[in-house]
């Protein structure tokens, strides 16, 4: 849900031209502004100290420089950690940036999820061993919505050894479900601004000062020297207008999208709608549904729902013009045939239970029809 008017109104008088790097009372005035959303991001994910909190474009750049920055690190200490474990159903932000790291000689260890989505203990603690070199676990899919264990999988793997970097993509979790990340077991967290109704292209990542990255990007001392370049300060303002409206809604816009995705799928039973649910029923985000309706290929449901107003979406909206089936579903060891008829419904604090009805409607049409 888009950041209100009123936040933007006041982000827009409180004269944020300024460069927040010159000494200028108009750039003391941007950077402190910088600052103020640092240390609100900080205390809101418990972090102990705001400077742990860079400012980036988003997710995809947070991942890549903390995974990219690590590696690189090592490599230059001269570390014989060659492993990266990433789950099987990361968002293409990790999984790919880890698989990029072959190519510098890293071995990627996957650690599979079971029919509901989930990472299992035995299966990590499987894999780590000596030569790991980081864990990178998803907080909440952005397919299924499934949430994982990730302090339990953290603590495990901080158990065995306490060097290995725990990075964690909170996208999906940050400002939407209580935040019960533990930053005592994982190292480093990434979010995005679009998610929480802030400006596309803004996000930021925390990394724990125990771990050091090696720099991917130079020409400036910004955000720590890791991220060099004249801050987007507006965007960063937004940001923390966007965090702010979300915690104060928090309960409210939980409670309201859990009614939706409920009267959603008690509606398709009402109505003899044959669909699956794919993932976990009762550990799994209120904001995100993934149903298959056997039957009715995904590519004509989608084209038919846009038609009728319906933004739904067919896996993660970044790959959703690939006509292959999904990675994350194919983990899951959904068959091909459900898989290719399987949607992606997200709910907003801003959808109505008017649309939901509506949204019935239609798919109960194109059961009809197909
Ligand atoms: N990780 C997850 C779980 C996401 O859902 C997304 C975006 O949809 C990203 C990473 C990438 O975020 P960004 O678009 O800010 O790069």
């Amino acid at each position: 849900m888009p950041v209100s008017e009123t936040a933007r109104h006041r982000v827009d008088s409180q004269g944020l031209s300024g460069n927040p790097s010159s000494q200028h009372v108009v750039g003391v005035h941007a950077r402190r502004a910088i600052n103020r959303v640092r240390k609100q991001v900080s205390d809101h994910i418990g972090s102990d100290d705001p400077r742990q909190v860079y400012f980036t474009s988003g997710a995809t750049e947070a991942a890549n420089l903390v995974i990219q920055g690590y590696l690189r690190r090592l490599r230059d200490e001269g570390s014989n950690r060659n492993e990266i474990i990433v789950s099987a159903v990361e968002h293409p932000a990790v999984y790919q940036t880890a698989y990029a790291m072959e190519r510098w000689g890293y071995r990627i260890r996957e650690i599979p999820v079971n029919r509901e989505g989930y990472v299992e203990l035995g299966e990590l603690e499987s894999r780590v061993g000596p030569s790991t070199a980081m864990v990178c676990v998803m907080a909440v899919n952005n397919e299924t919505g499934v949430i994982q264990p990730i302090n339990t999988l953290a603590r495990a793997v901080k158990g065995v050894d306490p060097g290995i970097l725990f990075v964690c993509d909170a996208v999906q979790t940050f400002a939407k479900l209580r935040w019960d990340i533990d930053l005592h077991v994982v190292d480093s967290v990434f979010m995005s601004g679009h998610k929480i109704g802030a400006e596309k292209g803004t996000g930021c990542l925390y990394l724990n000062r125990r771990f050091s990255i090696a720099p991917m990007f130079y020409g400036g001392v910004q955000e720590g020297s890791f991220r060099p370049g004249t801050e987007n300060v507006r965007g960063i303002a937004l940001f923390g207008e966007a965090l702010q409206e979300n915690v104060e809604v928090f309960q409210d816009r939980f409670m309201h999208v859990q009614t939706l995705r409920r009267s959603l799928i008690a509606g398709l039973s009402e109505r003899g709608i044959l669909f699956q649910q794919l993932g976990a029923m009762d550990r799994s985000s209120p904001y995100i549904l993934m149903l298959a309706f056997p039957g009715v290929p995904a590519r004509i449901m989608l084209e038919d729902l846009d038609a009728l107003g319906f933004c739904v979406s067919r896996g993660s909206a970044c790959s959703s013009h690939k006509r292959t089936p999904s990675r994350v579903l194919s983990a899951m060891a959904v068959p091909e045939s459900l898989s290719n008829c399987a949607i992606r419904i997200s709910f907003s604090g801003d959808n109505q239970s008017s649309e939901v009805e509506a949204l019935l409607e239609a798919l109960a049409e194109l059961g009809e029809s197909s």
